[in-house]
């Protein structure tokens, strides 16, 4: 059985650690698409870790996880992160990256810097990982697959080619030195090595253990509103965070994907620029971010401090259907504990009117949040195990969410370690 773990919101809802708390009966996790722009945090019992690359499943020895086709792969963030969980006492994990897959070379790194440096106040808060060159260059057919390291005469003219191009841009637009094929040449062999015991056909690979009925997880990185298509252009990122590219990104049948569980956060946060209605800031703010998810709301990757907000039920509606959800994650709600009262956005007033169906961007932009007060249950909710043992005003909250999503929550994590998880038989 396939499923996806996927996220509904602008990333960062801890999809890692219900991945980490579903690959316990996975024998197979997948990475269908970004980069090593965003991270997970998993917390678990060989400690505390920011994983980029690497899928959440890598920490236990029965599972197999996969650098899928769709991933924009940082070969050297890879091995580095390995690194830093077999440092950690972790068993060196069972990997296999795509020969499909194409990686970021070190020169979509540079030109994301320069471009974020060239339009100063203007930019889009990229990561400057590499991640909108990389997939600019795969959608222009100038990118590099893993396959291609190995023919060594091809891959030397390609290189000589391509940068051709990438030398105008840096001499002309950008000011900077320019690229060496050697060098760049050498490097790729450099990765060469350090992949090469891992090369595989995933898709074939995938296509055999569905038959054998074995256990995939799927992945997501980001959430919904970050997905190109259907999120808030342009402050998207550039792979598509939708399970359906879990399908293309892995190298697997549509029809596979049984299950969608939608990570949804019971508040709201975000990086980077663009439109993000149910906004708060000052002391509000500060202290939601303070107390939020596992030791405060800080990128895992950058460390920047994300944006905060109250729970928006107009864009989660829309996250979770835009995903195809079919269970939904409802994840840091302990961190709620200490409101008297819960401002939750159930609706965007635009142009005088209000409406619950998430807008296009020029419209978004407009949108002021319609708040509603819900009464807070003050008391620490780590621990619990059972639904009905929650407050009653915790519990009016998860319900009163879930009807005006409209999608199941039929899991409640209420601490970032693997066992705080309330499963709800819906
Ligand atoms: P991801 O990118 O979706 O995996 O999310 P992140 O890892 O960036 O953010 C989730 C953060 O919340 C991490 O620090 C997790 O350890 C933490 N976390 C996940 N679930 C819970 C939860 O139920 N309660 C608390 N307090 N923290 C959680």
């Amino acid at each position: 059985m396939v499923q996806a773990v996927v996220g509904a919101n602008w990333g960062d809802e801890g999809k890692g650690k219900i991945t980490d708390m579903l690959a316990e009966n996975a024998d197979i996790i997948v990475r269908f698409q970004g980069g090593a722009n965003a991270g997970h945090t998993i917390v678990n019992n060989y400690g505390k870790f920011a994983l980029h690359t690497l899928p959440s499943g890598v920490f236990y020895d029965h599972t197999t996880s996969i650098i899928g086709n769709g991933v924009a792969l940082n070969i050297p963030v890879l091995f580095k992160e390995i690194k830093s969980i077999t440092d950690k006492n972790v068993p060196m994990p069972k990997i296999l990256v795509s020969d499909r897959a194409q990686m970021v070379m070190p020169y979509h790194i540079l030109f994301d810097q320069y471009e974020e440096e060239r339009l100063a106040g203007k930019s889009f808060g990229s990561t400057k990982s590499g991640i909108a060159p990389f997939y600019s260059d795969k959608y222009a057919k100038i990118g590099f697959q893993v396959s291609e390291l190995f023919d060594e005469v091809a891959l030397r003219e390609k290189i000589e080619r391509v940068i051709v191009q990438k030398n105008i841009l840096l001499e002309h637009l950008y000011h900077k030195p320019l690229i060496d094929a050697d060098e760049t040449f050498n490097t790729l062999m450099e990765y060469k090595k350090m992949v090469e015991p891992y090369v595989c056909d995933v898709s074939a690979f995938l296509w055999n253990a569905i038959k054998e009925g074995k256990n995939i997880l799927l992945e997501g990185q980001l959430g919904s509103l970050k997905d190109p298509d259907h999120g808030i252009y342009p402050m998207v990122t550039s792979s598509s965070t939708l399970a359906a590219y879990g399908a293309i990104g892995a190298g697997i049948p549509p029809y596979e994907i049984k299950k969608i569980v939608t990570v949804v956060k019971a508040y709201s946060s975000a990086v980077g620029a663009g439109a993000f209605v149910s906004e708060i800031f000052g002391d509000e703010a500060d202290e939601l971010r303070r107390r939020g998810g596992d030791g405060g709301e800080f990128g895992a990757t950058t460390g920047r401090p994300r944006r905060m907000g109250w729970f928006d039920c107009v864009a989660t509606k829309y996250g979770c259907r835009i995903q195809g959800t079919t269970d939904v994650a409802f994840t840091v709600l302990d961190v709620l504990g200490y409101l008297d009262e819960i401002p939750v956005c159930v609706g965007y007033e635009i142009d005088g009117e209000v409406t619950t169906d998430f807008p296009t961007t020029t419209k978004l932009e407009k949108a002021k949040p319609v708040l509603k007060t819900l009464p807070g249950w003050k008391e620490d909710i780590r621990g619990i195990k059972e639904y009905d043992k929650l407050p009653e005003n915790c519990r009016k909250y998860i319900e009163f969410i879930e009807e005006q999503i409209g999608f199941p929550i039929t899991m409640v994590s209420n601490g970032p370690k693997r066992e705080d998880i309330i499963i709800r038989n819906k």
